[in-house]
């Protein structure tokens, strides 16, 4: 079996303007994704994506180009069952050779960003045609499944002090045991943030599980006041509350409260998440496929993540592709106990899978279907490709 071709799309879904949402990250208009396709000699195509931007809206013409003039071309004709050295040519560039006689790596000098997820997206491709060739779901491959379900989580919240409380029992009454709102730089003041937190409780009761998310967008002062004035709601975790390159803030912070820190989804490669390890800075790991490295990475991440005993909660944020890659290594890791679902408008998650992944009851299933279980429409693959 050899690679024939390497193609990168960049996908731009509208989203309806009663559908749309603001976040600190500006008005989300569309949904965007660059979807990378593996074709093999005999025939069969297999699936990856690369983000531009978390929460996408991000331009993702220079992740095209460089995925399709840069990272392909090495590839073509290669077994595409090789995955683990395929991640480390595209990582080596023109020292691939040389780095994988030596055992170590010598990265390209870009070697994080676009660079990062346009080589997670080829890689998700290849773990994705191993699954298909053997006919199994890919969390076989990963050593099969610890869970047959996993609960899932609400992920929106973005409702003023009068309305989040609703907004929030609106997706509880969907079947979900467990809701994220955002908090941070979107709201005036911390005391602003605490009172929507405070707010959100009081409309929950005691028994749902509630996430915050800062975005990074808390100094450190505000995130440890904040952490203060929510005591009382018992959240179950508080996200990027600080600038997601300073790890020592998130790591002082973490030591000053008992609510477990989270972060991870802007992060690139197993060495970020090695370094949030070693200053003990989070408590969940948020690993996103589609930024991080790809189905390879996530995996090493999971590792990193169980031998530390702590939680793997990737981020799941994204199109029907980089959600099914990082659920598909949750199922395979004892340490993941919940999966994020988005309740923000996302065409290239609902609408592009010729069958959209299920959640029931707050709950899903996990994987059957070959591979990662993708098939785009046809139809709106051709409607939401932007020219490059
Ligand atoms: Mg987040």
């Amino acid at each position: 079996m050899k690679i024939e071709a390497i193609e990168a799309r960049w996908l731009r879904a509208p989203i309806p303007e009663a559908s749309q949402h603001t976040s600190d990250f500006g008005r989300l208009r569309t949904f965007d994704g660059v979807l990378v396709t593996v074709r093999t000699d005999d025939g069969r195509e297999g699936f990856g994506e690369a983000k531009a931007a978390v929460g996408s809206a991000g331009d993702c013409a220079s992740l095209v180009t460089l995925i399709e003039r840069e990272l392909a071309p090495p590839l073509l004709g290669r077994d595409p069952r090789r995955i683990t050295e395929a991640w480390e040519r595209m990582y080596c560039g023109t020292r691939g050779d040389l780095a994988l006689a030596r055992g170590r790596s010598f990265p390209d000098v870009a070697r994080r960003g676009p660079r990062v997820a346009g080589i997670g997206a080829v890689d998700t491709a290849l773990w994705d045609l191993a699954g298909q060739s053997h006919g199994v779901p890919l969390v076989e491959l990963l050593g099969g499944k610890c869970h047959d379900e996993l609960p899932a989580y609400a992920s929106g919240g973005w409702g003023d002090v009068d309305s989040i409380g609703a907004e929030l029992s609106s997706f509880t009454k969907r079947g979900f045991a467990a809701v994220k709102m955002r908090v941070g730089a979107m709201d005036k003041s911390v005391e602003v943030s605490a009172a929507r937190v405070l707010a959100a409780r009081a409309a929950l009761g005691p028994d749902v599980e509630l996430m915050v998310d800062a975005h990074g967008t808390c100094s450190l002062a505000e995130a440890k006041r904040f952490a203060r004035l929510v005591e009382s709601a018992g959240l179950r975790w508080f996200e990027e509350p600080t600038m997601l390159d300073d790890v020592r803030a998130a790591a002082e912070l973490r030591a000053t409260t008992d609510i477990p820190i989270a972060m991870g989804e802007s992060l690139s490669t197993r060495f970020e998440f090695a370094e949030v390890l070693h200053h003990r800075a989070a408590d969940v790991l948020q690993p996103d496929a589609g930024l991080v490295g790809g189905v390879t990475e996530t995996r090493r991440i999971a590792a990193l993540v169980e031998t530390a005993q702590l939680e793997f909660a990737p981020h799941l944020w994204g199109s029907a592709v980089s959600y099914l890659a990082g659920l598909h290594v949750a199922f395979a890791s004892p340490s993941a106990r919940i999966l994020e679902v988005s309740l923000g408008a996302n065409p290239l998650l609902r609408e592009l899978p010729e069958s959209p992944p299920e959640v029931r009851d707050g709950k899903v299933k996990a994987p059957t279907a070959p591979g990662l279980g993708f098939r785009p429409r046809a139809d709106l693959l051709e409607a939401w490709t932007v020219p490059v």
